[in-house]
């Protein structure tokens, strides 16, 4: 039984996205002369498009290292039978660190009570566990301070069961042209690289960009990028890219009713919106459960028939209200809450601006009652 509002994903698109951003690396010369290679970013279950499937078809599609944002997530790929390396993004300081070791996963270390944690987790299985390294230039989140490796370095980096595999730092301001931090942030991590150099480690390599990041700058690309909502086929506002993407995720639902309203009643919770007319609403069962934001209402639009139809009324927890006056819409008939429809269409930045928001979340809110059917 599949209700009548699914998200669509689309591997194959997934798949083109991932080809063409590890070809557009091939393009640009580099600072070390080889073609940076892709971490695809699969955390919150792959931008709410699955993760499984979208880690699966991107391991098809030639990607050896995956990231996540925790243990349990890097756990449930590796049950699905995920063979690619799995990076885990987030901090380990107080999370069960089994699942690392049972799951071979990549972990990393980005504060000193996790080097401590997981060092005595990695003697306990008589490992020697390859780790990243995350050194915070500028964000104040994880990792270790730009400006105090001197002292927090040296035990981390003589855990006799830890080897450093990579050292990575993230940007706060890679979508925001405008802003100084960016460059700061460089410039530290490079100061930083060569501390962690002048302390005897030698990490494989180095990683720092985000899709941002990665459209923005082929100087903070190094050994390996970490796109994500590239991957989906969305660029970062307010930038732009050349690149042919495919959005991979679609949203669409289906007229359940039709309801004629007089002029001066009023529909929805709160009685926002009052007919100046006679008007037709479109009742679409999605609602803030499915992750459509009770934003949109009075300001956002859906497709039927072709034709732009706005959501009045209040967004509810099951359903939304659209008027579609003046069109001839019957129960059954198609909506499209994101994709196309007609020659036109709805993707997730426009949806994001209408509501004051970023794509990341519009995608990442999709409810788990959508069906996510995949081609
Ligand atoms: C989520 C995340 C990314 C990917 O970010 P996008 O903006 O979606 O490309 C990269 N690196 C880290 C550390 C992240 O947490």
């Amino acid at each position: 039984m599949v209700r009548p509002t699914v998200a669509r994903i689309d591997l194959k698109a997934l798949t083109a996205n991932y080809r063409t951003l590890a070809e557009s690396l091939g393009r640009e010369p580099s600072d070390n002369g080889q073609t940076p290679g892709i971490i695809a970013v699969v955390k919150a279950n792959a931008y709410g498009h699955g993760a499984v499937p979208v880690a699966r078809a991107l391991e098809q599609a030639g990607a050896d290292l995956l990231a996540c944002a925790d243990i349990e997530e890097g756990t449930s790929l590796r049950a699905a039978g995920v063979t690619a390396e799995i990076l885990v993004f987030g901090a380990l300081s107080v999370s069960e660190l089994d699942g690392i070791f049972d799951g071979r996963l990549t972990p990393t270390i980005s504060t000193p009570g996790a080097a401590k944690a997981v060092q005595a987790a990695a003697a306990r299985y008589r490992q020697r566990l390859r780790y990243h390294l995350k050194i915070d230039t500028g964000m104040n989140r994880l990792g270790f301070r730009f400006d105090n490796l001197a002292r927090t370095l040296p035990a981390v980096l003589a855990s006799p069961n830890l080897e450093l595999d990579a050292v990575y730092t993230h940007f706060a301001t890679a979508d925001e042209p405008g802003s100084p931090l960016f460059e700061r942030q460089r410039a530290r991590f490079l100061d930083a690289l060569r501390q962690i150099d002048a302390l005897g480690a030698r990490p494989r390599y180095r990683h720092a960009a985000n899709s941002a990041a990665l459209l923005r700058d082929a100087r903070v690309w190094y050994e390996r990028v970490r796109p994500g909502l590239l991957l989906y086929g969305v660029a970062p506002p307010p930038l732009a890219s050349t690149l042919p993407l495919t959005a991979v995720m679609t949203l669409r639902s289906r007229v359940v009713a039709v309801k004629g309203m007089r002029t001066g009643e009023s529909t929805g919770y709160g009685a926002r919106f009052v007919a100046e007319r006679p008007t037709t609403l479109a009742i679409v069962p999605a609602g803030y459960t499915d992750g459509l934001d009770l934003r949109l209402a009075g300001r956002g639009v859906v497709l039927v028939r072709g034709r732009r139809a706005p959501v009045v009324g209040s967004v509810c927890m099951d359903m939304l209200m659209a008027d579609v006056t003046g069109l001839e819409v019957s129960p059954g008939d198609e909506v499209v809450l994101i994709g196309e429809q007609g020659g036109d269409r709805i993707d997730v930045r426009e949806m994001a601006a209408t509501i004051g928001t970023i794509p990341w979340e519009i995608l990442c809110r999709v409810g788990s009652r959508i069906e996510r059917l995949y081609d």
